[in-house]
């Protein structure tokens, strides 16, 4: 297990670096200094391993993202250069006080399938439930021109107008690339480029499959033979992947559900607990899955720098140190996915990151 390091090599000290870049006065940028004009591209799960096992010739280095590494978590992260443990979107369902668990991507209840409900159903934005400023947005205060390219699928989601700003949406990888060019010649100061396709063959395929490794070759070909000229480029990722072994249902496990004064949140690879009782006999109950209490959380620094403060509704976090998912169904279906990430493993942990200048 690779533990985060909030300090350095971390998609968090990209994040800072953008920001300082961008708006000034953000410390912990590791030893990345970057000019005010940035090319970011996020290719969604491909893990350091993926990169490294379908290109040649291309030089790169190896940074590690938060925990958990997942998508939600660590995209909020980049594009507001703030720690999990301050912005609080722990994995793909999360905790939000007085509303309870919440599917964070799609800003709903995790029992249903349409998009942005909590939008009207509080009434607030994600953006004010979460009370975090994408750097986007703290650049635009201070005179700088930023353009965000993503597919047209999550264009206009509140997950979305959370992280970006000035959303330009495109319908194909050609049509995003293009456009990121365009925006080049006309000088924005910020243009970040969300590509998908990985994450989604991945997760379907598994992360070494044929289409998989296709899938990241020609993408980064792609990009490379497009790139905005005077800028400084940065290509990297939001998780890595392991090849899943078996799932377990947790909603189907009496014992399990009723250990829990609620239901748990995070990810399938990373599970929040609340319970007055004292969790840890799970390590016995499951096998290779190690619990941590939130104190130790904290002392580890899993989800901010080393001993700082955090303040969350769980009291353990559940970790499998083997291959298997530990799926909480609040509705119908489980894919089965062939890939999976959430948790510590190194091929989840460790990104690339791709640099020029
Ligand atoms: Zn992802």
């Amino acid at each position: 297990m690779i533990y985060p390091d909030y300090s350095k090599n971390n998609l968090y000290n990209v994040a800072c670096s953008i920001e300082d870049a961008l708006v000034g006065g953000k410390a912990c940028c590791s030893n990345i200094t970057l000019s005010d004009k940035i090319f970011l591209v996020l290719v969604d799960g491909m893990g350091y391993n993926i990169l490294k096992s379908a290109v040649e010739g291309i030089k790169f280095d190896k940074i590690y993202t938060v925990f958990p590494s997942t998508t939600a978590t660590a995209l909020t992260t980049l594009m507001t250069a703030t720690k999990p443990g301050e912005h609080k979107i722990l994995g793909y369902t999360t905790y939000v006080d007085k509303v309870g668990v919440i599917n964070a991507l799609k800003y709903t209840m995790p029992e249903t399938s349409e998009v942005d409900l909590l939008k009207k159903a509080l009434g607030k934005s994600m953006e004010e439930v979460f009370n975090v400023k994408s750097i986007g947005k703290k650049a635009r205060e201070k005179g700088k021109k930023s353009v965000s390219i993503l597919p047209k699928c999550i264009a206009g989601s509140e997950f979305t107008k959370m992280l970006y700003t000035n959303v330009e949406e495109y319908r194909t990888l050609w049509d995003g690339i293009y456009k990121a060019k365009i925006f080049g010649e006309k000088g924005v100061n910020f243009i970040t480029l969300y590509i998908p396709d990985v994450d989604l063959t991945a997760h379907r395929y598994g992360p070494y499959a044929e289409p998989t490794l296709r899938a990241v070759k020609d993408i980064i070909s792609m990009i490379l033979r497009d790139i905005p000229k005077g800028y400084d480029i940065i290509i990297t990722a939001d998780h890595g992947f392991i090849q899943t072994e078996n799932a377990i249902m947790l909603d189907e496990d009496k014992d399990f559900v009723s250990s829990l004064d609620s239901p748990p949140f995070g990810d399938a690879r990373a599970i929040f607990m609340r319970s007055r009782k004292d969790l840890k006999c799970l390590e016995e109950k499951f096998s290779s899955f190690k619990v941590f209490t939130i104190d130790e959380v904290k002392e580890l620094g899993l989800l901010a720098e080393k001993g700082e403060k955090i303040d969350i509704h769980a009291d353990y976090l559940g970790i499998p140190t083997d291959r298997k998912v530990y799926v909480y169904r609040f509705k119908n279906g489980y894919a089965g996915h062939k890939g999976h990430h959430g948790a510590m493993l190194e091929e989840e942990m460790e990104i690339p990151l791709i640099r020029y200048s």
